[in-house]
């Protein structure tokens, strides 16, 4: 997965458990196993009962912690999360969980997704006199929780939690208790596990075969669960909505080792790659996969074309962060740093380089002149999923349409622009169906908006990518 060097982002991962005695360590293996979320900023919040303790900092999982630091905040409940900064939301204040406290009692929140009506909430709150410290819409849920009128924590959380419009998977974090909360149309994953007596919850199941925790079930859309030492209560805060599961969940951003609603990650993304080569037949010598999130995708369409996989692109896994930065320039240099093609493997060949997506078309076009440059013969470039013509707004730092390669041109075009000898997308019809969901009452059970345009919430006029905050701070 290149997520530092294409505009394709992951916003956050979330991680919480509650009951067990090291729950602070364990959040932090759970937090290395989702550490591909996000590497801008990561942190934990702990409570022993009596207060809540937070330990954040800018940078990777490794980088922000130290077993000395862990150690000071030992707890059995701890939130933690990690996060990708976009433009306008860079900075420590702006790394999770958030901790408010509050002489009526202290909460923290891990939040992953975005919300839609932000501004719309943000703007009534600040009339009624709330002021923010943050540019993250995880701040507007806590200000509605403590502004409620109910009388108890729960009421007011689920009240609060009603209000939003979006993407949020959340857990929240207090004294005497854990809370975790899906939107009503679960639009990010968020998975519920037991280890021994303890309640786990993660963004990927990936985070609870670190730490050793059995997957029990997905949460729900619009459900609230309720973590006590008297164990665990499921509750509503809204009725589910027609489900609209990010679909780059399954075709980029999961570890390939999670499974999503009980569909693992590689299966899927395998499955893709053989309807990709039943939708378009190639005469080639190899199949390659751009590493890591289009692997198994590579794997699918070589078994179903009968053409060998092979590993042609090799990426460098030991280059610094420092160095990818996101202007133009050092972009260019970053996918020389971050992957080199198998000269051997691809000399003299017909190489079929299967990706995931094409965003700007930048990487793509670079990562084609790499195959030629080591003297490819051909590269045709097979992606797994439709183009991607519409922004995100639920969490997923996709550009504005304008930025968007398929949004302004033909495959034709972009084929021209990429440098490659052929270009081909996967259907619609043909991604979702591969995944595979049932989920009954509803379309599809994806989101596809990026793809079709389709937005499966209202999106409201004053809407602002993530990335275009710093604009309307
Ligand atoms: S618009 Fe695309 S990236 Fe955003 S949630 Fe929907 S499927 Fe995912």
């Amino acid at each position: 997965m290149l997520a530092e060097i294409r505009s394709l982002n992951e916003e956050c991962g979330v991680f919480g458990i509650w009951g067990h005695p090291n729950a602070t360590q364990l959040t932090y293996y759970g937090l290395h196993a989702l550490q591909h979320r996000g590497q801008e900023g990561a942190g934990i919040v702990s409570t022993d009962g009596d207060a809540l303790r937070p330990l954040k900092g800018e940078g990777m999982v490794s980088e922000v912690f130290t077993p000395e630091k862990i150690e000071k905040i030992a707890g059995h409940g701890a939130i933690g999360h990690v996060r990708y900064a976009t433009a306008g939301g860079s900075g420590i204040e702006n790394v999770q969980p958030l901790l408010f406290n509050s002489t009526t009692g202290s909460l923290a929140i891990s939040h992953n997704g975005n919300l839609v009506n932000a501004t719309q909430l943000k703007g009534h709150l600040e009339r009624q006199g709330s002021i923010f410290q943050t540019t993250s819409d995880t701040e507007v849920l806590a200000h509605l929780i403590k502004r409620s009128g109910y009388a108890s924590f729960e009421e007011k959380a689920k009240n609060a939690l009603s209000l939003l419009k979006g993407a949020f998977a959340c857990v929240i974090l207090t004294e005497e208790a854990m809370y975790i909360a899906l939107d009503p149309n679960g639009l990010r994953p968020l998975s519920l596990g037991k280890l021994g007596d303890a309640w786990v919850t993660a963004s990927e199941t990936c985070a609870f075969d670190i730490v050793g925790a059995e997957f029990v079930r997905s949460v729900e859309p619009g459900e609230f669960l309720i973590v006590t030492k008297d164990g665990m209560r499921a509750e509503r805060f809204a009725y589910p909505e027609e489900r609209a599961i990010c679909t780059m969940e399954y075709v980029y951003f999961s570890r390939p080792d999670s499974d999503i609603d009980g569909i693992n990650v590689h299966t899927a993304r395998k499955r893709l790659g053989v309807q990709l080569a039943k939708e378009v037949q190639i005469e080639a010598d190899v199949v390659t996969g751009v590493p890591d999130s289009s692997i198994s995708a590579a794997i699918g369409y070589s078994e179903q074309s009968g053409i060998p996989y092979e590993l042609g692109l090799i990426k460098n896994r030991y280059v610094g962060r420092t160095f990818i930065q996101p202007s133009q320039d050092l972009r260019e240099q970053g996918v020389k740093m971050k992957l080199s093609p198998v000269r051997q493997v691809v000399k003299g060949k017909r190489v079929i380089m299967v990706d995931d997506s094409i965003v700007r078309g930048t990487t793509s076009r670079r990562i084609v002149n790499l195959l030629k440059e080591a003297g490819a013969t051909e590269v045709h470039v097979v992606i797994s999923s439709p183009p991607i013509k519409n922004p995100c707004f639920y969490g997923i730092d996709i550009s504005t349409a304008g930025e968007l390669i398929a949004s302004n041109n033909t495959v034709e075009e972009m084929r021209e622009i990429i440098g490659a000898d052929s270009l081909t997308f996967l259907s619609v019809d043909g991604m979702v169906q591969n995944i595979g969901r049932t989920d009954p009452g509803s379309k599809c059970g994806h989101c596809l908006a990026c793809f079709t345009g389709e937005y499966p919430t209202n999106i409201y006029p004053d809407t602002v990518l993530p990335h275009e905050k710093e604009k309307v701070k």
